[in-house]
């Protein structure tokens, strides 16, 4: 049976990609080479490069003047490759939960940080608001969706600095209007794609101002120039981003999956407040529509609860070890059905 994968991250991935990606394994468009064995150098790897990159400024509608990347190392290489880009003297941070802080940790190694604002008060449970963003500085880094405790950025900051945004978990969820930011990054993995990949969509005349010298594979400037093929890329998580972009494009692109993602969420935080056995930990306003946070009110009946939801087929079910409880998340491919079997499950809890 096919599971009903609400795991965080890796997250699941459109069952129709999964397929294209396991037969270009074997292989890939004709050339009876393996994707795995090709050559990034290759005409078909390089239209697989160059359409992944096409995609991704279609489906954000990314204007001229920005350039997209797909880049090595994950969202944490970004933690730092952002301030040894951008930080001049000293940047700005809101603090809205783990990832926000290891960000933060990064830039202090090269600046001055100021944190503007914190929701550490309450254990990261909402969303900072009402701070005032001060004209003095390089950049403002958010993160837009925090994906262990459960909370999201409904609106963005009017900001009078570049804005540059950790968009690592709710990525290609909505449409986001990519001129008011300077500068946006995601690890492939939580809804993009698979580990390996890290996608990053830069405003080209913020570089180059810092007077720092910066290594070559920290450096965006080298990875434009090389057309994101400055080294051998992660041709094939690369590949799979490709593919799942390809497949939201055919569903309708951001707009109709915001559609269904509400859907999702509007289903599943309906039905948790209608249930008294559990409780939602995020400010109701805050609430992630990726990742839904759950607490069974009385936790002696978590074990029970998780053998009811593994025996329905739920996996990736439980929360992060710093928020403990649960964690549904609920990324594009997963299926309104699926939300529906976990609704049915916690049902029979109360
Ligand atoms: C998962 C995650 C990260 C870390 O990503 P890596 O690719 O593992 O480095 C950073 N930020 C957010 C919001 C995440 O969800």
């Amino acid at each position: 049976m096919k599971k009903h994968n609400f795991g965080a991250g890796p997250g699941i991935l459109p069952e129709t990609v999964l397929q294209q990606a396991a037969a270009a394994v074997l292989n890939f468009n004709n050339t009876g080479l393996s994707i795995l064995e090709i050559s990034h150098r290759s005409k078909e790897f390089e239209a697989v490069m160059e359409h992944a990159r096409t995609l991704v400024r279609e489906l954000l509608n990314v204007p001229e003047g920005y350039e997209i990347l797909f880049l090595h190392g994950g969202a944490s290489t970004q933690f730092a490759m952002v301030p040894w880009n951008l930080l001049k003297t000293k940047a700005a941070y809101i603090e809205t939960g783990v990832w926000a802080n290891k960000a933060i940790k990064e830039a202090k190694m090269l600046g001055e940080v100021e944190v503007l604002a914190s929701s550490s008060d309450k254990n990261f449970s909402y969303i900072p608001k009402g701070y005032k963003i001060p004209t003095d500085v390089d950049y403002l880094h958010i993160t837009s969706n925090n994906t262990i405790y459960g909370s999201e950025m409904h609106s963005f900051p009017e900001c009078p600095v570049p804005l540059v945004c950790d968009m690592s978990s709710d990525i290609f969820s909505r449409p986001v209007d990519v001129s008011k930011f300077g500068l946006i990054y995601a690890g492939a993995q939580k809804n993009m794609g698979p580990a390996g990949a890290t996608l990053v969509i830069v405003k080209k005349e913020l570089l180059g101002k810092t007077g720092r010298k910066i290594s070559s594979m920290l450096d965006y400037q080298v990875h434009i120039d090389g057309e994101s093929m400055y080294n051998t890329p992660p041709a094939y998580a690369v590949y799979v981003c490709m593919l799942t972009l390809e497949w939201l494009k055919n569903l309708g692109g951001v707009s109709a999956i915001d559609k269904l993602n509400q859907e999702k969420a509007d289903y599943f935080y309906n039905a948790l407040d209608r249930m008294p056995a559990f409780r939602g930990t995020i400010a109701k306003e805050d609430r992630s529509r990726m990742n839904a946070c759950f607490l069974l009110n009385d936790s002696s009946k978590e074990e029970a609860f998780l053998q009811k939801a593994k025996e329905a087929g739920i996996v990736g079910i439980i929360g992060h070890r710093l928020s403990g409880g649960f964690r549904a998340s609920l990324y594009n491919a997963l299926p309104l059905e699926s939300v529906k079997v976990l609704v049915d499950v916690m049902g029979t809890m109360c």
